[in-house]
């Protein structure tokens, strides 16, 4: 199944004419909070959202955030779009939106914890149940589906065990079932079209790849323009009345960045790709989707958009927290990166997943779904000599005991 073949996402976003007030050609940044109407009959249109191009007050559009969402849309091929102050923003705003109280959630059970936490710790508050399951494995996924499952949630890429969802499946059993597909894209932007295989809201941590400078939180969602609009909705909009929006000035700064995603998923999955081969001929334990010993590497292939690579994400396990906090000191030392969380950066991030952004998840959990003590997820960054780094990280593996010279 491929139905991205004709889909370009960079084109998508290149080809938007967005100009500023006085032919600007970075679009002005409207640093207001609210906007002023010439007629009060226009003013009650905008509120229900009648009148097409008005803005109203900020935590509902503003113009910078709307040709960021444009993008976003444009970058997803998806109707609409709207952006949030985080990624859990868009995640919990996205899930809010569809759910009751009464309802129940299919979940992946490697997704990132904070995504992990919010539907085991907090939907519970609500009284809506959800199931967490193995995704790659679609009999699960199926066999826990109930009258009143309401959303199927999975990352593209899982964080951090790098599984890959399969999406045109997910987005089958979804619709045979009448319930909405969520993926979360964060991991792989332009790498895989989450919606163009059938998902019907794609949501992002654009604190991650989407900006790529490390320098703000923010968030998107995808979908229909129905559902943005219901999103945003004066009366029972989740977004509108919790309120999660993105400052303009943010938006402006990650438009401009956005431009470039496309080149640098390109070097990101260059260098991810050099360091996976590189570290798996050292003999180190290595998951990388792009290698062809990942689970599913098949599947991947059959699903990406594959000029932008297999992406720039990848684990190694070095079996314990104690090693594992050994060899980021000594890597951060030596210059290969930092010992950080998150991911997208131009410089390489690490950090152990176990004991930092999957902490959320009880360690009895962790060993069920096959994640290791010794898990160290790497955000490759964008080098320009990846052969100079993957020596570094060879002297580290030496230094400290974990190869042989
Ligand atoms: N989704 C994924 C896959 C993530 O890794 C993260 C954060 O690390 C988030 C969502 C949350 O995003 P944010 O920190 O922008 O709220």
């Amino acid at each position: 199944m491929k139905d991205q073949s004709n889909f370009n996402p960079a084109s998508n976003i290149q080809d938007l004419e967005q100009f500023g007030e006085f032919g600007g050609v970075n679009p002005a940044i409207t640093d207001s909070a609210t906007f002023t109407f010439m007629q009060a009959k226009t003013m009650l249109e905008t509120f229900h959202g009648e009148a097409e191009g008005c803005f109203l007050y900020s935590r509902h559009w503003n113009p910078s955030n709307k040709f960021l969402a444009d993008a976003m849309s444009a970058l997803e091929g998806t109707e609409a779009a709207w952006v949030t102050a985080s990624g859990m923003g868009a995640i919990t705003n996205a899930i809010m939106q569809i759910c009751n109280s009464g309802d129940h959630i299919i979940a992946s059970r490697t997704i990132y914890g904070g995504s992990y936490a919010f539907l085991k710790n907090y939907l519970p508050k609500f009284n809506i149940e959800v199931s967490f399951v193995d995704i790659t494995d679609l009999g699960q996924v199926k066999s826990n589906l109930k009258g009143n499952t309401k959303i199927i949630y999975t990352e593209s890429m899982t964080n951090p065990l790098l599984q890959i969802s399969d999406i045109p499946a997910l987005a089958k059993i979804s619709n045979d079932a009448g319930v909405k597909l969520i993926v979360d894209n964060t991991f792989t932007p332009m790498i895989i079209s989450p919606a163009k295989l059938g998902a019907h809201i794609v949501v992002y941590s654009m604190t991650k790849f989407i900006n790529g400078k490390n320098d703000c939180v923010a968030g998107a969602i995808c979908g229909t323009k129905d559902f943005i609009a219901s999103l945003i909705d004066v009366n029972n909009g989740t977004s509108m009345l919790l309120g999660p929006v993105l400052d303009p000035l943010r938006s402006s700064a990650i438009l401009k960045n956005l431009h470039t995603l496309h080149i640098r998923m390109k070097q990101h999955s260059h260098n991810a790709m050099y360091l996976a081969k590189y570290l798996q001929n050292k003999g180190v334990k290595v998951i990388y989707p792009g290698l062809p010993v990942h689970p599913q590497y098949d599947l991947f292939k059959s699903i990406m958009n594959e000029k932008y690579g297999f992406g720039g994400m990848i684990a190694i396990d070095v079996e314990s927290s104690d090693k594992a906090a050994e060899l980021m000191e000594a890597m951060e030392k030596d210059g290969v990166g930092y010992l950080a969380v998150s991911l997208g950066y131009f410089k390489t991030l690490f950090s152990n997943s176990g004991k930092s952004t999957s902490s959320e998840v009880p360690e009895t959990e962790q060993q069920a779904m096959g994640l290791s003590d010794g898990l160290i997820r790497f955000s490759v960054g964008l080098d320009d000599d990846i052969e100079r780094t993957a020596l570094k990280i060879n002297k580290c593996l030496i230094d400290t005991g974990m190869i042989e010279n």
